[in-house]
């Protein structure tokens, strides 16, 4: 079995020798019988909440009304779940009740696909009601049970699939697939921040060529945010290799510069990133705008910061719009800046007051500006001497 799943078994231990079942569940056996390395492990136990939290010195409460435990121990931690069937959804998104269960089966029988509904036991067996491993072996994804059905309970199913279908390079069954396009619509019903979660999962998976048209094709689409009118943008996320990007920032940059984004706040909002993210994610946008304009230079390089000009340059690059030994340029550049802010000039407001004999006012500011500009293009030298004859012969437009 593989390595990963050892430190795990203790949990199962504990729970079995208090009488209860427990076995790994979902992605991590699912990847596991692919050979893939592993995410989370997640445990499915016939213990309740409260049985689990008497067994484990360390929990964390994350939704125990929902049957969910975070087992900590050591070196890790685990999310410990409750047996539980969905009771009756009439929103598209959330059950009204989770009814805790004492079978496995019943557990296996409420999650999404087969191939996420196959449990294994701390020696390796693999329990399997739904098929999973045949359509694992098969690449295929289909959901447990009839699909209109599964995906009117909780819509954001219909994206998973094509997330997992990015992530995994799996085809979606034909039925599965029918279904998601004529139910679309009910993603309308989703929460923003759960589209995100698979929106990111999406545009990371290396088989996203496979997806981004599936996206298209179902409709899925005009259900996210801001996408309704994109549908020709869409198509040409799928050559761009999203997997080597290396931060959240670039992920949604890369996203908003392909999509040709007119507003970039409104987009981002709409997505309800965090505001450091959006900010950063316009900075980089803007940055890009300027490169293709101008090429890298002194302004470009201080006025966006060194940060965001390499986090751009690496994107251009897998674009094919700038070249790898630009990456040393902008670090010369930036390394050679006379100042690295407004901060950096050796005069402040009270010396411009005084060498300009002028009351204070707005001039200061407009002046400052001015001065900035200057020392960066090497016209004035950063020293007092310098500054105060440049300061005196000051016109103010
Ligand atoms: P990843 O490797 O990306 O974490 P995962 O399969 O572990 O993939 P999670 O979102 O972590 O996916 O969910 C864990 C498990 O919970 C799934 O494998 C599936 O069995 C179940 N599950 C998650 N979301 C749903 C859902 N919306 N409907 C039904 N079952 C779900
Ligand atoms: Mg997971």
């Amino acid at each position: 079995m593989n390595i990963a799943f050892h430190s795990a078994t203790d949990i199962i231990d504990i729970l079995e020798k208090a009488g209860h079942e427990a076995y790994f569940v979902g992605g991590s056996v699912r990847d596991h019988l692919m050979g893939r390395s592993l995410g989370d492990i997640d445990i499915a136990t016939s213990a309740t909440p409260d049985q689990i939290q008497a067994l484990f010195s360390k929990t964390v409460d994350v939704g125990a009304a929902h049957g969910t435990i975070i087992v900590v121990t050591e070196k890790d931690s685990f999310e410990v779940t409750t047996y539980r069937t969905d009771g009756t959804y009439t929103d598209n998104r959330r059950p009204d009740e989770v009814v805790f269960v004492k079978s496995l089966t019943e557990d296996l029988k409420r999650r999404d696909f087969t191939m996420n509904a196959i449990a294994m036991n701390k020696k390796g067996d693999i329990l399997d009601p739904f098929h999973g491993k045949v359509d694992i072996e098969r690449k295929v994804i289909r959901t447990v049970g009839e699909p209109s059905e599964r995906f009117h309970e909780d819509a954001l199913r219909m994206f998973r699939a094509l997330r997992f279908c990015s992530q995994l390079g799996f085809a979606i069954d034909k039925e599965t697939f029918l279904a998601i396009k004529k139910h679309a619509a009910l993603m309308g019903n989703v929460s923003i921040e759960r589209k995100t979660v698979e929106m990111e999962k999406l545009l990371l998976g290396k088989s996203m060529n496979l997806s981004v048209p599936s996206l298209i094709d179902t409709g899925l689409f005009k259900y996210l945010p801001l996408l309704k009118d994109k549908g020709e943008e869409l198509g040409s996320l799928s050559s761009f290799p999203f997997h080597r990007l290396t931060s959240r920032i670039q992920l949604w940059t890369a996203f908003a510069y392909l999509l040709k984004i007119p507003d970039l706040e409104d987009f981002l909002n709409s997505w309800k990133l965090p505001k450091k993210v959006s900010k950063s994610v316009i900075m980089n946008i803007t940055t890009m705008n300027h490169f293709m304009d101008e090429g890298w230079n002194r302004e470009l390089i201080y006025y966006s910061g060194i940060e965001a000009c390499l986090q751009s340059h690496e994107i251009l690059l897998l674009l094919g719009m700038d070249k790898p030994t630009n990456r040393e340029t902008i670090q010369k550049i930036d390394e050679a800046l006379p100042i690295r802010g407004i901060k950096d000039i050796v005069a402040n407001g009270n010396d411009l007051v005084q060498w300009r004999d002028q009351k204070r006012g707005k001039w200061i500011s407009e002046l400052l500006h001015d001065l900035e500009k200057n020392i960066l293009n090497d016209l004035v030298q950063n020293e007092a001497g310098a500054i105060k004859e440049w300061v005196r012969s000051w016109q103010q437009k």
